[in-house]
């Protein structure tokens, strides 16, 4: 009789800790705000709908290292929150470009097939052929209900062509009346995001940095040339942008990038104050209010 009233009143309590959890998420959708849950990926709300950016969703150490680096095992860290609520509380998918450090195995065994997913147009063809039914790719611009995305091509690193085995990537805005919000993706301070930045001039710019780079000689890219933005292009970017907030990510997950959120923390800390105050690192399952 004890052991069953224990088992009730566990049952009870595992019951309404959910409840309370889908409480918390519904009552904030009227906010716009980013909740960063780890690596590159994050849940943005805007107009009272979700998108989860760039899911990468396994567990700590579940993939390989990414080649010509350490050996590493990725994710380096674990999710802050759980899949189910992920993915049950997101209405729709964004994937800058379909490289496993942004859209990993995981992602795509969970997801459901008929999730909606906005991608560039380089990887719909793949996106599709992994089963997905319900696939956008934005080519210059569309609209989520009042929602606007904008998209822009970008260079992963110095010299990118677009080619494999590194492919296209691409910068995203998205939009409502009130504010902007500019996704980088994986991209290098070139003109092409310079101009991009420039055509939107943001309110917030969510920034992949980490410094990621390759440590050994290999066929595909020289050594030590930076795929992501460094510590330097973040503070330049917000120089270039005075009224914008930097929300640097793509840190301390994947094992081929170099610069950790302390190590951006403190190059962050001996700027001036207009620079410094503008920037917001989130860490994981963090969230920023916009
Ligand atoms: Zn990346």
């Amino acid at each position: 009789m004890k052991k069953r009233s224990l088992l009730c009143l566990f049952i009870f309590i595992i019951y309404f800790s959910c409840q309370n959890t889908k409480q918390i998420l519904n009552s904030n959708k009227s906010q716009t705000s980013i909740r960063f849950i780890r690596q590159a990926t994050f849940i943005l709300t805007i107009n009272s709908k979700r998108l989860l950016v760039d899911p990468v969703l396994s567990k700590k150490g579940e993939l390989e290292p990414i080649p010509f680096s350490n050996n590493n095992r990725n994710p380096q860290n674990e999710l802050p929150i759980s899949t189910d609520e992920i993915i049950n509380s997101s209405d729709a998918i964004l994937i800058t470009h379909y490289h496993p450090d942004h859209f990993d195995i995981a992602s795509e065994k969970l997801i459901p097939k008929d999730k909606k997913i906005f991608c560039q147009p380089y990887d719909l063809k793949m996106i599709l052929s992994k089963g997905f039914t319900n696939v956008k790719s934005i080519d210059k611009e569309t609209f989520w209900g009042d929602i606007k995305i904008n998209r822009f091509e970008v260079h992963h690193h110095e010299g990118a062509t677009g080619t494999p085995p590194f492919g296209e990537s691409s910068s995203f805005s998205i939009s409502n009346k009130n504010k902007s919000i500019f996704i980088t993706g994986d991209a290098i301070l070139d003109s092409y995001l310079k101009n991009a930045l420039l055509n939107i001039s943001p309110d917030f710019i969510v920034a992949n940095t980490g410094e990621c780079s390759f440590s050994q000689v290999n066929p595909v890219l020289s050594p030590g040339i930076t795929m992501t933005l460094t510590k330097e292009e973040l503070i330049t970017i917000a120089k270039e942008h005075q009224n914008a907030v930097i929300i640097p990510m793509h840190m301390d997950a994947i094992n081929h990038c170099s610069l950790s959120k302390e190590s951006l923390k403190e190059h962050v800390k001996f700027q001036v104050k207009s620079i410094k105050s503008r920037f917001q690192i989130p860490f994981e399952g963090e969230t920023i209010k916009l």
